[in-house]
């Protein structure tokens, strides 16, 4: 499984490798605009079901690239993981979604978002140090570590090996962690065995199949989740259709266009001061 998301990962890139204006550059180009303020940060509501009201934001990386404008992380991601600037990227990604939270709880109280969502690469899970880089960020922003949730894509997750003794020291702080694009791995049953985690995000192609298709998956994934004492959340909600069979169905929390897509930081403030738009 992780070949093949590696496969399909690298297949995406190989795709934008070729619109690059100097191949073999793009490193030293990320490696830059993550030091030079090139990189930012756009949030997703994530939803509560039953109210409609913001219950927390994931952050989701971009690049600002000269030539290309900005790009989505699919078509760097896999660059990063590959030669190890996701360490550097992930850790700027943590600090800059940690100082943000804070400071809209500072601004907002009770209506900035409740938990803070951030996705990890298993790399960075290997630093030795990377539980303590956490523990040191939500020390200098006051962020008690039970509000931020680490999501790890499920079918990286089967490659933790060792790291996994960094997923409880992070759960020992009072983190939580998720299995991001949950059921789309070939192994499901046996990582919720093995790996320590809070929190499932049902992936987005159950969530947009056909109704009769969905209803079988998402209530066996909530059913599981509840048997596992484990949050589920559902993303990649686009109608009101998907929003109400998933809300019958258990689920609690929702992310997706329907609601919102992920907007910059000044943005999402208008879930704090008035209604949804
Ligand atoms: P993900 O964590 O599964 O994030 C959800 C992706 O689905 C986001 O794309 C989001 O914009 C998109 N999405 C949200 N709602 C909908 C919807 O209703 N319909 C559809 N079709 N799509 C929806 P994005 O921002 O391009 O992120 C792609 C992936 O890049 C993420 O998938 C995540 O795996 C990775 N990623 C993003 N930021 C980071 C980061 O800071 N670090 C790491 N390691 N990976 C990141
Ligand atoms: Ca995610
Ligand atoms: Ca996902
Ligand atoms: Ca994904």
């Amino acid at each position: 499984a992780m070949y093949a998301a590696k496969q399909q990962r690298g297949t995406t890139f190989l795709h934008f490798d070729e619109t690059m204006s100097a191949p073999g550059g793009d490193h030293a180009q990320l490696r830059a605009a993550i030091t030079d303020g090139r990189c930012f940060l756009v949030y997703q509501p994530i939803v509560s079901l039953d109210d409609g009201r913001l219950a927390g934001a994931e952050a989701l990386v971009r690049w600002d690239h000269p030539e290309h404008g900005v790009l989505p992380p699919d078509t760097f991601i896999p660059l990063a993981e590959r030669t190890g600037l996701i360490v550097p990227l992930g850790r700027f990604v943590l600090t800059e979604a940690v100082r943000q939270f804070a400071a809209w709880h500072a601004q907002y109280g009770a209506a900035a978002p409740t938990v803070l969502n951030i996705n990890v690469s298993p790399r960075e899970l290997r630093e030795a140090d990377y539980a303590d880089f956490v523990a040191g960020t939500l020390a200098t922003h006051g962020v008690d570590a039970s509000r931020v949730v680490l999501e790890i894509t499920e079918s990286l997750a089967l490659d933790l090996g060792p790291a996994v003794a960094t997923l409880d020291r992070l759960r020992a702080l009072g983190l939580r962690i998720s299995l991001d694009d949950f059921g789309t791995g070939s192994s499901t049953l046996r990582l919720l065995h093995d790996c320590p985690v809070d929190e499932v995000k049902l992936d987005r192609s159950f969530t947009q199949a056909p109704a009769s298709d969905r209803a079988p998956v998402a209530a066996a994934v909530i059913q599981l989740a509840r048997a596992l004492r484990l949050h589920a959340v559902a993303e990649g909600v686009e109608t009101p259709e998907q929003a109400e069979q998933l809300r019958s169905l258990g689920y609690r929390t929702a992310q997706g266009y329907h609601f919102a897509r992920p907007v910059p930081a000044a943005q999402l403030t208008e879930w704090m001061t008035g209604p949804p738009v």
